[in-house]
């Protein structure tokens, strides 16, 4: 692992053919930072900043929080750093926000659609991040989206953070860039949609396998159903690159499966070309895209489009991992 790490620290991730990939890492805090440069990361695709949340008596300030994404910023080197806001509900909770107990918390009050429903708070976790936007290569990303409404009453917000700021003389890139979670079946169906409306996609394969699939990711009852490789999700994801690059969208991936070697080949044949993932799994996803042929991942991806059965398709891919 650590030699892997050091071998490739500044090796391209480019295909046999000349096909460059990015890789990005998913991190919670600032300190992660280093580790993302260490293992070769290019940057961070998705900042979760739930953490910054967690583990506390009261919600952030404004000013704490523009603390920390200036820290986070400062330590980025000017690389993209992707910041999403936050997503509590679901299996995240806060003692101090009295969330209320659900039947269905995964299929309840999460995410965005707290957000949106808690305006405040979504304004004021905004201009945190346009604050911090001048000290590095900041972008917003919005979890859980399932319709396009959301996204246009997100970016209201947005667009309010904005001239709240701009009327109080406080300095913010104006056109920072915004994007968007697709983790749930709606919104992968909607990718031609939802592109009119935002910068970039980053596919969240945890929740997208969970919801297609209809199978709970922490029930141990049911997890020999969830499968990432089952072919209905592959073909959301296939989908949702295609229409991104279709609307000039960058598409990213930052679940799971962005992490498996078993996918990697697969993954850049749908011509995924960001992977983003915790910073230690870099060097070995690397170094599975500098053995792969983008012309060879592209018939194999044929090839799997064909399958119908998830068992299928791994053993295939077993055989194909060069
Ligand atoms: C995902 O759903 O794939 C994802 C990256 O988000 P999280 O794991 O934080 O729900
Ligand atoms: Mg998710």
């Amino acid at each position: 692992q650590l030699g892997l790490m050091k071998a490739l620290k500044d090796v391209s991730a480019k295909t046999t053919d000349g096909q460059k990939i990015t890789l990005v890492a998913n991190i919670s805090e600032a300190a992660d930072m280093d580790l993302v440069f260490e293992n070769g990361g290019e940057g961070v695709g998705l900042l979760r900043s739930e953490l910054l949340f967690m583990g506390r008596e009261s919600m952030p300030t404004e000013d704490e929080q523009f603390e920390f994404y200036k820290k986070v910023a400062l330590k980025s080197q000017n690389k993209p750093v992707t910041i999403r806001t936050i997503d509590i509900g679901g299996d995240k909770h806060l003692p101090y926000f009295n969330l209320p107990k659900e039947q269905n918390p995964f299929l309840g009050y999460r995410a965005i659609r707290i957000s949106l429903d808690r305006k405040e708070l979504f304004l004021t976790q905004l201009k945190a991040i346009l604050r911090a936007s001048v000290f590095g290569d900041l972008r917003i990303m919005f979890p859980m989206i399932s319709h396009v409404q959301e996204v246009r009453d997100a970016k209201k917000v947005l667009e309010m953070a904005k001239v709240e700021l701009a009327e109080a003389n406080i300095d913010f890139k104006p056109d920072i860039e915004v994007g968007i979670m697709i983790e749930v079946p709606s919104a992968a169906v909607m990718a031609d949609m939802l592109a009119k409306e935002v910068d970039f996609f980053s596919i969240g394969t945890n929740d997208l396998v969970q919801y297609t699939l209809a199978v709970d990711r922490l029930n141990d009852k049911v997890s020999n159903l969830y499968d990432p490789f089952n072919p209905a999700v592959l073909r959301l994801i296939s989908y949702v690159i295609e229409q991104g690059h279709e609307h000039h969208l960058h598409v990213s991936m930052c679940g799971e499966l962005a992490a498996d070697p078993l996918a990697t080949l697969l993954l850049i044949g749908m011509d995924l070309r960001e992977f983003s993932m915790s910073a230690i799994s870099i060097p070995m996803i690397k170094n599975a895209i500098i053995k792969c042929s983008f012309l060879d991942a592209k018939v194999v991806f044929e090839r799997v489009k064909r399958m119908s059965d998830s068992e299928e398709i791994k053993a295939y891919l077993r055989t194909m991992i060069p």
